[in-house]
């Protein structure tokens, strides 16, 4: 094989570079050691028909123009701006926590200053944010952290918040608005046809030759190409020479509720103290399909298995940093993506950093 680039991983990391590399003339193999395109976005119609994503519910949302009118040029939208419920005490809340999840836990009335004046009373003051834990308790207090964050945080990353840098749980906001959606972004919308689609079309060019089922560890000996980008682990790509850098995984429990319309009044209901599982969500309030049938997925931690989140606490960076290193030095490959770059990425911030990826190799000749 000789070619300008070998991508391995057809996620969004890969596939924009791709797009892009080909776009400007090079010719591009695409690999990927699963059967699909898509990356962790993947989405498929189930035996139903009723589209579902495989790897967990992908919400899109930006604040990044670019990132959007990229896209854009790949798929149609449908507006959908994403709402989330917490069971807390029985009831069903909504988090991000707000005025009306203050008031409806504890039968209050308060308006917004009486919440900024209650949380006020309530918060725990921390000198120093460095925590999940410091940057709950100094916000909302001891008791708001217990019922919505401290179990859910310790199922879904097998640790306490403490133990977490603050980044992870900060991604959830503290509102004293009624403002009830989970995201702000400028752009909130689902791909009109699914995230499969888009990904078809951006990795339709004829400069583009795709090998799927195929791992780059077995065939890496034998590529040769001018350059390689690569998007998966960036521990495994070095054989874990420093040892394994932790991800967290997740089982996907996909069930069919067959003469169920809808099963759940929102996309996602957040479950932090109660069941095995983080969340349930119902696919059909993200795309807004019709169908009288629905299909829910639970999200179930796991230690072992695929490799979903990489885990923000300081001794993971330490040891990344030490793999950073090595990246940096190696000659010919560029390591993007949330797991090549062991960053807690959303899509758009991985569409982000793959087109400076795609500009950076384009400037510097290849
Ligand atoms: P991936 O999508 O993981 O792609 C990497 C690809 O590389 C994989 O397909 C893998 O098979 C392949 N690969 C790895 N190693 C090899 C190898 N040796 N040989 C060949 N192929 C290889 N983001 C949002 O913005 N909104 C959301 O709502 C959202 N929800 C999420 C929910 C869950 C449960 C998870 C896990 C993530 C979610 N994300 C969400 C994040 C989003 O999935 C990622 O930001 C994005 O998919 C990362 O793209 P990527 O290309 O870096 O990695
Ligand atoms: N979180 C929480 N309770 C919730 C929702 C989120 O404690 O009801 C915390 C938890 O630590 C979680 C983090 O905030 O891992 C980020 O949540 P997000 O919904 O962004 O997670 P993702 O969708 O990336 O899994």
């Amino acid at each position: 094989m000789a070619v300008d680039l070998l991508v391995v991983g057809a996620g969004f990391a890969g596939s924009v570079v791709a797009e892009r590399m080909a776009a400007a003339g090079k010719s591009v193999v695409v690999m990927d050691r699963r059967e699909h395109i898509a990356g962790n976005a993947y989405d498929e119609p189930d035996s139903r028909g009723i589209l579902i994503h495989r790897y967990g519910p992908h919400i899109f949302h930006t604040n990044s123009r670019e990132v959007f009118d990229y896209l854009s040029a790949f798929t149609a939208w449908r507006p959908y701006e994403h709402r989330v419920l917490a069971q807390v005490e029985g009831q069903l809340l909504p988090i991000p926590i707000n005025l009306d999840t203050v008031n409806r836990l504890y039968g209050l009335a308060l308006d917004e200053e009486g919440l900024k004046d209650y949380f006020e009373r309530v918060r725990d003051p921390r000198p120093e944010i460095r925590t999940s834990e410091d940057v709950i308790v100094n916000t909302v207090g001891w008791d708001l952290y217990r019922k919505f964050y401290q179990g859910y945080t310790r199922k879904q990353w097998g640790l306490d918040p403490s133990e977490l840098f603050a980044s992870v749980a900060s991604r959830v906001p503290v509102r004293t608005n009624r403002d009830d959606r989970y995201f702000t972004d400028t752009y909130q919308a689902m791909p009109l046809d699914g995230y499969t689609a888009m990904f078809s079309r951006m990795l339709d060019n004829p400069r583009i030759t795709l090998a799927l089922g195929e791992d780059f560890r077995s065939v890496r000996e034998t590529v040769s190409a001018r350059h390689i980008v690569y998007t998966g682990p960036v521990d495994e790509y070095f054989d874990s020479v420093f040892g394994k850098l932790p991800y967290r995984s997740l089982t996907f429990e996909h069930e069919q509720l067959p003469g169920v319309a809808t099963f759940q009044p929102v996309g996602t209901v957040n479950y932090p103290n109660d069941h095995a599982y983080t969340r349930i969500t119902e696919f059909k309030h993200l795309t807004g399909q019709e169908h009288p049938d629905t299909s829910i997925v639970r999200e179930y931690p796991q230690a072992t298995g695929d490799p979903y989140y990489p885990i923000p606490r300081p001794e993971n960076d330490a040891l990344y940093a030490r793999y950073r290193e090595l990246a940096e030095k190696e000659k010919g490959v560029s390591f993007v993506g949330r797991l090549a770059q062991y960053r807690y990425y959303n899509m758009d911030q991985v569409v982000g950093a793959a087109l400076s990826a795609a500009r950076g190799l384009l400037e510097g000749g290849l």
